[in-house]
């Protein structure tokens, strides 16, 4: 009979479900999204406080190397005045001017370098203060995942005895009603067959017509609830066992 048959498809429908059940809680759990993007922005701060550190670290060097430019500069103008080399006032004032304006702008640069001096430590703790910050988030991370990976393991065991019994129920039912219970539970959002209590599908509550409750509990064909499509069983003794 259809009905009986119907039974041992409620046993696979039964382990169907759990493992929906349990796909569903698991899907539940983040798997890190809060602290990973929380060490995704302690990584950017940090790129910027280093890129701006090495900006101000950068152009002190320059600066300095600038400066020493000018001093050579500087240094070969005086030669020059002093080799005996220049005969007229008119060159001697034109080095000398040149001079002069060497000075003022190696002195621009002493300037900056002592301003630079004073704002590369301030730089230097920012940047530190930042690749602290980095760690500490990693640290965060990986103590959610290791947490996590303890809910994944027991998720794995527990999906992984539900397959195992689906394994043995499935081996205990008709082929191609089976077939054909897989087809509506995939229609169905996972839910294929449906029990009929107190003349009532168990899923959507519609009440079952009293002719159709005789053809499932007797009949050869399979009975759909004409709600929701699910096939109907009648459980006459005892609620379906595990
Ligand atoms: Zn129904």
């Amino acid at each position: 009979m259809m009905n009986e048959a119907l039974k041992k498809i409620a046993r696979v429908q039964k382990v169907d479900t759990a493992i929906q059940e349990l796909k569903r809680k698991f899907a539940t759990i983040d798997p890190g999204r809060g602290p990973t993007a929380a060490l995704e922005e302690a990584k950017r701060v940090h790129a910027e406080a280093a890129a701006a550190h090495q900006a101000l670290r950068q152009e002190a060097e320059d600066l300095e190397l600038a400066t020493k430019g000018f001093e050579q500069k500087i240094q070969k103008e005086q030669d020059r005045l002093y080799s005996g080399g220049v005969y007229n006032a008119k060159d001697a004032d034109a080095i000398g001017r040149e001079v002069e304006n060497l000075k003022q702008r190696r002195a621009k640069n002493d300037e900056r370098i002592l301003e630079l001096w004073e704002l590369l430590p301030p730089a230097k703790q920012v940047e530190e203060t930042a690749a602290e910050a980095v760690k500490a988030a990693e640290d965060r991370l990986a103590e959610y995942k290791a947490k996590y990976d303890v809910f994944r393991k027991e998720f794995e065991t527990r999906m992984a005895d539900l397959v195992e019994k689906r394994k043995q129920v499935v081996a205990d039912v008709d082929p191609p009603l089976f077939k054909k219970y897989e087809q509506n539970r995939d229609k169905r959002h996972g839910i294929g067959v449906a029990i009929v209590v107190d003349g009532l599908c168990t899923v959507c509550s519609t009440p079952v017509p009293k002719k159709q409750l005789g053809d499932i509990v007797l009949g050869h064909t399979l009975q759909a609830c004409e709600n929701c499509f699910r096939f109907l069983y009648v459980d006459e003794t005892a609620p379906v066992s595990q």
